[in-house]
């Protein structure tokens, strides 16, 4: 990897959808409307969106509505618009942003239900579990160029604690079968010179690619977006459509007055490609590096509560350093020499 602020091509801002309890999928009566909310996935609105978007579409099976109508354009509108076409719905899409201009499109795009909830109630808990298998299921059938989705090894990396198994009573526990090949490095496999390594395989989705193509399955599955600003939940009351899925992301803090919905900035830089590079690392502390078509991803700032969408330049700076820091330290392959 080679790390340097002579390489970085771009520097972007992304607010994730964050609610302490974690995200929503039920149903709310508008008027005459059903609104089927499904938004605040967090720091993982790739990785979770399939599975909120069937659980979503469940929701739907519960009504006789079929005429319906999908409120935003990022990966959570656009998986439920396809689950719903997929179960012979034809769902119109209302945005105000598409593709490349929404908040799915500034994720790195790491396969990995992350930054989701503080504290899981029960009922959250069987949502969230449900939701992970049903989405890593799916994604595995598109692995390949074609939707950019690509299994690859990551090191997730930490000098203050060691990996560990998940305790069985906790959330993480129940979505182990989804990290085939686990495993807790010791010092001498570890290649990074950090106290504690876990490599496993994961999967990785370039959001350009992959939004791209979801929209075009959209487009060829019979579908159209409208452009369209809703002030208010009054404005989505005057549609035509009586069943409505909400996947407004930060979007549905103003129109729900959802009072626990909080962004989480986070800035990624982008360096030159190294297609050289095929696995990931996360860690230590706040860094991650993703490899893609589309420049390598530098990331992982985490601000609670900040709305701005500026880049900040001593994130930048430190990530730059952070991350020229943990490559150059690299162990060389046995039998290299320096030099
Ligand atoms: C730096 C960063 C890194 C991330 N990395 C990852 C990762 O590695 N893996 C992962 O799974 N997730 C990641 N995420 C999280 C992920 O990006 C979000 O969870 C996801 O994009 C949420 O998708 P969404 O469709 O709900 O929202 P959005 O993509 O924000 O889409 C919302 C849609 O609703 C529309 N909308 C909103 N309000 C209105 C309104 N009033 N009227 C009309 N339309 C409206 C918008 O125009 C848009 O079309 C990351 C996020 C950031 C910022």
């Amino acid at each position: 990897m080679n790390v340097s602020a002579s390489r970085v091509i771009r520097t972007t801002v992304g607010l994730r959808p964050f609610r302490p309890s974690g995200f929503v999928v039920r149903a709310e009566k508008l008027g005459d409307k059903i609104v089927i909310h499904n938004y605040g996935h967090g720091g993982a609105g790739i990785t979770l969106s399939w599975g909120t978007a069937q659980l979503a579409a469940d929701e739907a099976a519960k009504t006789a509505l079929r005429d319906c109508a999908v409120i935003g354009c990022g990966v959570v509108g656009l998986s439920t618009a396809r689950i719903l076409q997929q179960r012979g719905y034809q769902p119109v899409i209302y945005a105000s942003e598409m593709p490349p201009n929404t908040t799915s499109n500034m994720a790195g795009g790491l396969w990995d239900p992350v930054t989701v909830f503080d504290d899981a109630t029960p009922e959250f808990r069987s949502q969230f579990v449900a939701a992970a298998h049903f989405a890593h299921r799916r994604y595995q059938l598109l692995a390949g160029d074609e939707y950019g989705v690509r299994w690859m090894p990551i090191y997730n990396l930490a000098n203050d604690k060691p990996f560990a198994p998940p305790r069985p009573e906790s959330v993480a526990s129940e979505i182990q079968d989804l990290y085939p090949e686990t495993r807790y490095l010791e010092a001498s496999e570890n290649p990074f010179q950090v106290k504690y390594g876990r490599r496993r395989d994961i999967m990785l989705i370039e959001p350009s690619i992959y939004l791209d193509k979801l929209m075009r399955d959209f487009l060829i599955g019979g579908g159209k977006v409208h452009i369209r600003m809703f002030a208010s939940a009054a404005d989505l009351a005057a549609l035509s459509e009586r069943l409505l899925f909400n996947c407004t992301g930060l979007g549905a803090k103003a129109l729900f007055n959802d009072a626990e919905l909080t962004p989480i900035k986070g800035q990624l830089t982008f360096l030159l490609p190294q297609p050289e590079v095929n696995y990931c690392t996360v860690g230590p502390d706040d860094l991650y590096m993703f490899p893609r078509h589309d420049g390598i991803v530098l990331g992982g700032s985490h601000e609670r509560g900040v709305w701005s969408t500026d880049p900040e330049p001593d994130v930048l700076d430190r990530t730059l350093r952070g991350n020229a820091a943990l490559f150059s330290s690299m162990r060389r392959a046995p039998g290299r020499r320096a030099g």
